[in-house]
Formats: C-alpha cells, structure tokens, sequence
C-alpha cells in the first residue's frame, strides 16, 4: 500500500459536483478576471477570518509582497522575519527592496520567540512578519505591544493556517495585515495559484486593491507603477466551494493529528507541543527525530509519503548569500530544519492508511 503525503485528487472528488458547477457558472459568465465570483468570495473570506477587508491577489508571495509596498515599505527599510520560515516569507521582504532581519522561533512551537524580536529593532526596522507555521498561529499579543512601543506594522503570514484561532480569535485579523496562499496544497487551496489579503485597515485595502491591478483604480487611469496580481474568476469560483467544507475539513486534520500525538509521544519522536491559547489547522503535522534522514529514507522507502518542511533554511540558501549569514548564524533553526520531518495528515487519509503510517513511524520510536 502507497500512502500519498496529500491526496489533493479524492479532495475534489468529495466536491465534485459543485465544484463543476462553479466552473461551468464561470466558463458560462464571459467574465474571467475581476468579476463577480472574486467579490463574492472577498465576502466571505472576511466574514470567515472575522476581517472587514479581503482582497484577492495573484498568490501568497505576492499577498506579502503587496502589503510591504502598500504600507510603503521599500528600499533602506528593515523588516523582521522568522529564521525559521518557507523562503517566500524573506522573499517577499526582497521584492520591496527592503532587507529581511531574521528572529529565531521558540524551539517548542516554531514559532518566532517574542523575547528575541525587540534585539533585533534598530531605527531602519519598518514591520515585522510573523508567520502561523505549520498552521499554529504565533504568540502575537507580546508581539503586538513591542510593535506598538516602537511604531512598527505587524503583517501575518497566514500561508498554512486558515482558519487558526489565537486566543479565540481568527488569523488574518491579528495584526495590522495578512496574507494567505492559495496554492492547492495549503489547507484553503485552488486549482492553481491564488492568495488574498485581509485586514481591518480600510486605506490598506484599497492600496492593495489598486497596486495588484496595474495601479489603477479607474481603467487606463494609473495612478502608480503597480503589479498584474490578481485572483481570477475561476479560482475564486473554486475556492467559495473549498471555503464551505475548510472548518469540516481541518477538524479531520485535528482529529488526525491528535491520533498521531497520542501514538507517538513518549519516545525518540519530538512531537508538537501546543500552547493553550492556540487552535492550530494543522496544515503540517512535524515531528522531530535525531536520525531524520535514515527515517525520511526509510518510510519513502516503504511507500509512507513524508516530506521535510523545510531542507535548508532561507539564510543558507544560495538565494541570500548576499546578506553574509553563514552557518551557525541561526542554530535553532538550524537545528529544526536538520531534524523536521513531516507525517502525512491530509484529511483524506483513510483509517487503514493511518494506522499503517503510525505502525511504520512507530517502528523508529
Ligand atoms: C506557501 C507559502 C507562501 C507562499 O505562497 P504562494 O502562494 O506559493 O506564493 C508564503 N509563506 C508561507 C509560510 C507559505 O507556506
């Protein structure tokens, strides 16, 4: 038996028939970027992040990048980032011109350490991003008052975790912008790329609604050099169905992953540990094991589909050479990325799958 890590095909099957329906509503339309099916779905993508604003761009890297310009962050600029991250969180920074500081995360969540983003201030510093990793959302009310201390925007990036709550509160309304990814692997995904912005910063909105489409409020009327990044009518068309079964769909995440906590805890396996203020999605479910590739080798060797979030971690990439971190310069997240692996929890794992992953994951224990 070959277990997949996702199984991103019987998702769609569970939602066929709408989903066919949305797509036949738009080929049927004429109206393909832009339209109704894009408003629509800012609608109820605000109602379900407890926002006033969305905005659909073109992807999550985009999402981030649109926010930083639209907050007029650029050139000689800093902003903090997570060691700790998927690199388009430091690309994002890049794009705008600005320059990615990197914080390290608590070793227990992934998370970025509150306690470390202060040192990591200097006057240049403009915002920082905080990332809800692996779908657990940041400790962001201490966040939050150092931001206010020092007159910084806080921007989540809220790529793996639709729909997480922080202290009962949604992601995408915690700060003073998000950005979310539609990518089709993410907990919330299209056919194909899509992201979206949210916030409750009505001027935000509007900048963003204007840079991601050429610059321009009115047509052929630019009023900056702004961006072609907007989500298209037939993604926004599937995603309004996928939004309706989310909430359905990251509780048989949850209930997988505590399956997998009660399975594993109490051995070699480093599993999860969650704060009591948070509800994470669990758009990743990583454990850490000191012989991490000997078992990534192992398990993909027996059809058990297990991925590494993430390889090497952004400072290290030939990518960001340029800013001088070497090895070393970030060792928990070094670390983390040295030992991660990442156990299937796609809500489509049938029971007999799951206990086979768990069998074979146990034999490492
Ligand atoms: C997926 C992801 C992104 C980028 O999203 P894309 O839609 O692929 O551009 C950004 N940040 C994090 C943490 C992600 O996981």
């Amino acid at each position: 038996m070959k277990i997949p890590f996702l199984d991103l095909k019987s998702a769609h099957e569970e939602l066929r028939k709408d989903l066919q329906k949305a797509y036949d509503r738009v080929l049927e339309s004429g109206s393909y970027i832009l339209g109704k099916e894009v408003e629509q779905f800012e609608e109820e993508f605000s109602e379900y992040c407890q926002v006033s604003h969305s905005v659909g761009v073109g992807n999550g890297l985009d999402a981030l990048h649109l926010i930083l310009r639209a907050f007029g962050i650029g050139a000689g600029d800093e902003v903090i980032v997570p060691s700790n991250t998927y690199i388009a969180t430091w690309l994002a920074v890049s794009y705008s011109g600005a320059t990615p500081v990197p914080v390290e995360p608590d070793l227990a969540t992934y998370n970025i350490d509150p306690m470390k983003v202060e040192l990591a201030i200097t006057s240049r510093t403009k915002a920082i991003i905080v990332v809800h990793l692996y779908g657990q959302p940041a400790d962001m009310d201490p966040i939050s008052v150092i931001a206010k201390k020092h007159g910084i925007k806080v921007i989540e990036d809220a790529a793996q975790a639709h729909g997480a709550r922080y202290k009962g509160r949604r992601v995408g309304g915690l700060g003073d912008a998000a950005g979310f990814s539609f990518y089709p692997g993410k907990n919330l995904g299209a056919i194909g790329d899509g992201g979206a912005v949210t916030t409750n910063d009505a001027d935000l909105a509007d900048r963003v609604r204007m840079l991601c489409n050429y610059g321009s409020h009115i047509k052929y009327h630019n009023e900056v050099k702004g961006f072609n990044s907007r989500l298209d009518e037939l993604q926004a068309a599937i995603l309004r169905v996928k939004l309706e079964n989310l909430d359905q769909w990251n509780l048989r995440r949850a209930e997988i992953a505590a399956r997998y906590l009660k399975e594993l805890s109490g051995g070699k396996f480093l599993t999860p540990v969650v704060p009591d203020w948070a509800e994470p999605v669990w758009h990743l479910f990583v454990v850490r094991h000191v012989d991490r590739d000997l078992l990534h080798k192992i398990l993909n060797s027996n059809g058990i589909g297990v991925l590494i979030h993430y390889p090497i971690p952004p400072h290290l990439q030939g990518a960001y050479t340029d800013l001088g971190h070497v090895k070393g310069s970030f060792p928990i997240s070094e670390l983390i990325h040295d030992e991660v692996l990442s156990l299937p929890i796609g809500p489509h794992i049938s029971a007999q799958q799951l206990a086979m992953v768990i069998k074979e994951v146990r034999k490492a224990n």
